[in-house]
């Protein structure tokens, strides 16, 4: 499978001088391009330039879950060209569009009626921190302002994304930008509590619990949302321990807070129901989403609102804009479409059921690994989940990169943080495919220690 294609290209035949990569070691890619550069993808696997195959063990970045190449889109994508290639979404609409957000709001839990669209992730945060500043305000409670997010949260690049963020490398250069009045609950990740924990952990649902010492240190008042990813995917698969989502809704409501779930990656299945929300049984203010709602295909993200917020918004004059907010390519054509067709794909495979089945095979296979040389922790919740391996001292990063190495050598994209190795593979995946890809991760592991 892994044999040079004959129409393989060498590093010499690319220039990637030029391009200036993101979130990427850009002079250790561009000392030898072809090895990392993907010329086509068709199911769950990738073909780089030099002609090898690699099993996709992240689903792209969390998107792809329907896996590769799937005429249905293509062929969607095509007909929509065809049809309408662009319309603005402000002050009109067009019929796929006004489709899919009936279909997502039906979709999201009860009372999340209204959806906003936008183009990315950092997009549907910043949108749905605008939205729960200006609800506020509209409500008569202007000093509403301050934002909670969560130390190791990743809610994207925005400049809001990043102030509610809690990953140090993507905030600490660019503390003039951020914004003011932004404070964080303590993350949930606890080794000596939860190391090794199957599906949600038992220990940690008292850290919701901080959010009343914010309240009490910056009072209610001051107060406009707490936005958490109900599982942090990009931090490592930080799954929430049990009750730890419930008592945050709890105390959001008791203090008048809205509750904004960023559910870019945990949206339309990988949790194993379309929301995280209804994975974890409870229900958020906002819901933001991006990713798996295109596969990945075009760009695309939203905000998913409860009614009495955008009921808030709906005041004044019939003709005025009522939020001032929106984008060139909000409500795009052609990411509708797509969406679209990723929603009937999802229903007439049985996509959510099939990654409800696949859940035990990967926990199993992943925590096959317990006991391995140099794996400190092993976590996992619907198609996710995440090993963190010992770090080569004074250089932290540096294993989990080599293995990441490894790993195209063995057939195998995994993605790596910090010393964190992440998974989610396509739903489309095989049960042999995941055992693979953990044999794989086992050798990969081994060759790094
Ligand atoms: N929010 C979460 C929870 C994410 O995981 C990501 C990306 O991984 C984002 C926001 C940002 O999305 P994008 O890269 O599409 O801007």
């Amino acid at each position: 499978m892994n044999a040079k294609h004959p129409t393989a290209l060498d590093s010499t035949q690319l220039n990637a001088e030029p391009y200036w990569m993101p979130f990427t070691g850009n002079r250790a890619f561009k000392a030898n391009p072809a090895t990392r550069t993907l010329v086509s993808a068709k199911g769950a696997y990738y073909q780089t330039a030099e002609g090898k195959t690699l099993f996709d063990c992240l689903s792209g970045l969390w998107c792809s879950a329907l896996g590769h190449g799937d005429p249905r889109i293509a062929q969607t994508l095509k007909e929509q060209a065809e049809t309408l290639d662009y319309s603005t979404a402000f002050q009109l609409a067009n019929p796929q569009t006004l489709r899919l957000a009936e279909r997502i709001a039906h979709l999201a839990p009860q009372g999340l009626d209204h959806v906003f669209f936008c183009n990315s992730g950092s997009e549907s945060v910043d949108t749905a921190l605008k939205m729960a500043i200006g609800y506020h305000r509209l409500r008569g409670e202007a000093t509403r302002t301050r934002l909670i997010g969560r130390e190791r949260g990743y809610h994207g690049v925005g400049m809001g994304g990043i102030s509610v963020g809690g990953m140090v490398a993507n905030r600490k250069m660019f503390a003039p930008l951020m914004l003011n009045g932004v404070d964080h609950l303590p993350h949930t990740w606890n080794l000596s509590q939860m190391a090794f924990s199957r599906g949600q952990p038992k220990w940690g649902a008292h850290l919701a619990d901080e959010l009343e010492r914010l309240v009490a240190l910056h009072d209610a008042s001051t107060i406009a949302a707490v936005i958490v990813e109900p599982m942090a995917g990009s931090t490592g698969v930080l799954v929430p321990p049990e009750g730890y989502l419930q008592r945050l809704r709890e105390l959001c409501t008791k203090h008048g807070i809205l509750l904004i779930f960023d559910e870019v990656i945990c949206g339309f299945g990988r949790v194993g129901e379309w929301f995280g929300a209804q994975r974890f049984g409870v229900t958020p203010d906002m819901i933001t989403f991006a990713k798996c709602i295109t596969n990945g295909v075009v760009p695309m993200g939203g905000v998913i609102v409860r009614d009495d917020i955008y009921n808030t918004f709906m005041a004044g004059p019939a003709h005025a804009v009522e939020f001032m907010h929106g984008y060139t390519y909000s409500g795009h054509p052609l990411a509708a479409a797509v969406g679209n067709v990723v929603l009937d794909i999802i229903e007439q495979d049985g996509l959510l059921d099939r990654a409800r089945t696949l859940e035990p095979v990967l926990e199993d296979a992943i925590h096959s690994l317990k006991g391995d040389a140099g794996i400190l922790d092993i976590r996992n919740i619907g198609l996710a989940a995440a090993i963190d391996l010992a770090p080569i001292e004074g250089s932290p990063g540096l294993r989990a990169y080599k293995l990441f190495e490894a790993g195209i050598e063995e057939g195998f994209l995994f993605r790596v943080t910090g010393d964190t190795v992440a998974m989610g593979p396509p739903f489309i995946a095989t049960e042999g495919e995941i055992g693979a890809m953990v044999d794989g991760l086992r050798r990969c592991v081994k060759r790094v220690m």
